[in-house]
């Protein structure tokens, strides 16, 4: 069976869904995620910031905003009276959650379920839509079998277990229609798999029923060399490895969410991105195969603190360093790139939520430098330190302030990090000097 995940856009209009509709009807059974519908995560995210500051107004004239706009949809969607009646009583008791929000005390799980709404109306809509289109399918309550750990890992074999369950109970359906993003949390409430997490469901859903292959259908046909946001003229990619495409979603390559590729690597499940609105567009495809050597895409990840450490008597002391990185376990706090000299390292994080208590833990033993706003640029590509044009990167270093490079930590891999604010001019030189798409 394969798992066919489609992203807000995809299921942001009437004619997007008509789309999906005509790309799943194939007559083999599959599983199917969906996101919201686009623009609602992020409309949530408003409601939920503006009840947390006590602005009850206007996260009231955002949920009837979003429940009219909800409203037209169905209606153009559902030309069924029955189904149509239906769905818009799901909707308003969805909104009327929503509305129930604004009055109770604020907390994380008022957010994550102020959240999950969006997933919650677009798979009843969506599924309204095959019903009525006389389609097979049984809508599958993602709160039913998705599920996260303590530290945020979907909890594999429960995983496995529940969705086996209810598969096995929806037996005769032959398309299943399911929430992307949302899931349970250890303690069995409502949370998340982080924004984006859609792609991440499809993906562990894969892994949990070994599936033939996970789809991934977007807005876009496929896998940039570059991100199509801010440099003119990428190119899609049409094959990638495991290796490679995990890097590049892991570093910023927003069209897959970053843990994307994790679950299906072990079983080497393909997976493939595809353009819901050009559906004959080859996509890119993405396995356990190596296809040629050198450069092949790069990708920017924001919002990067990098944090220096100085200390007089740094690599004669043994042990310094793995006291600092004992501090980063203390604090949970992963790192991304790390560079070292006599007297000092530099290492970067991209979670600064215990950024002052490492900072104070680090100051027992040395001197600290804090660069906030800081874009790591990652280069990837198989055996990418070995290719002879990859010396066309430190042509770059007469144009763009850079505050660390990182070359030979794996042979896929060259970062580069610099100010968020050079960040689209160094993505389009990179562009310019290593693909010679664009001339500046
Ligand atoms: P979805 O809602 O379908 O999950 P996303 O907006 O999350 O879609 O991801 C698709 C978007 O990712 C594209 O429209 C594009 O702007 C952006 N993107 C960023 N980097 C890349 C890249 N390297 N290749 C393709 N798309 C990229
Ligand atoms: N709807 C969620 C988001 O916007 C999850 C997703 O689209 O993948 O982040
Ligand atoms: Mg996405």
């Amino acid at each position: 069976m394969k798992v066919l995940k489609f992203g807000g856009t995809s299921v942001g209009s009437v004619e997007n869904m008509t789309n999906v509709k005509n790309i799943i009807n194939d007559g083999n059974k599959k599983i199917v995620v969906l996101s919201a519908m686009s623009g609602t995560t992020n409309s949530l995210v408003d409601i939920a910031n503006n009840i947390k500051v006590s602005n009850t107004d206007k996260a009231l004239q955002d949920i009837n905003a979003l429940h009219e706009k909800y409203i037209l949809v169905i209606d153009a969607l559902l030309s069924d009276a029955t189904l149509n009646g239906l769905t818009k009583t799901y909707v308003a008791e969805r909104f009327n959650f929503l509305i129930e929000c604004t009055y109770k005390s604020f907390s994380q799980l008022i957010e994550n379920e102020i959240l999950a709404q969006g997933e919650l109306m677009s798979t009843f809509m969506f599924n309204s839509f095959l019903q009525q289109e006389g389609i097979n399918s049984c809508l599958l309550s993602a709160l039913d079998f998705m599920k996260i750990d303590a530290h945020k890992e979907p909890s594999f074999n429960y995983i496995q277990n529940n969705l086996q369950t209810v598969l096995s109970e929806a037996d005769t359906a032959e398309i299943y229609i399911t929430q992307g993003f949302i899931c349970l949390d250890d303690t069995g409430e409502v949370s998340n798999l982080q924004r984006g997490g859609s792609d991440y469901t499809a993906t562990i859903i894969g892994a949990a029923i070994k599936a033939e292959e996970v789809q991934i259908w977007t807005d876009i046909d496929g896998m940039h060399n570059n991100d199509p946001r801010f440099v003119e003229g990428t190119k899609p990619i049409s094959d990638l490895s495991f290796d490679e495409a995990a890097e590049l979603a892991y570093f910023g390559a927003k069209i897959l969410h970053p843990q994307t590729i994790l679950p299906v690597r072990k079983d080497g499940i393909p997976v493939r991105l595809k353009n819901t609105m050009d559906p004959i567009a080859k996509g890119t495809s993405i396995t356990g195969n190596h296809v040629e050597t050198g450069i092949k895409a790069i990708a920017a990840k924001d919002n990067i603190t990098a944090i220096k450490i100085k200390s007089g008597r740094m690599l004669q002391a043994h042990g310094f360093l793995k006291k600092v990185f004992e501090i980063f376990e203390t604090y949970e706090t992963s790192i991304d790139m790390i560079t070292t000299s006599e007297v000092a390292v530099s290492l970067t994080i991209d979670d600064d939520r215990n950024l002052e208590q490492i900072v104070s833990e680090l100051e027992k033993f040395s001197n600290i430098e804090i660069d906030t706003n800081q874009s790591i640029i990652c280069l990837v590509g198989h055996a990418i330190v070995d290719h002879e044009g990859t010396h066309k990167l430190f042509k770059i270093l007469k144009d763009v302030n850079i505050r660390m490079i990182s070359y030979g930590g794996s042979r896929n891999n060259i970062s580069l990090l610099v100010d968020t604010e050079n960040k689209i001019k160094t993505l389009q030189k990179l562009n310019g000097y290593l693909f010679e798409l664009v001339t500046l």
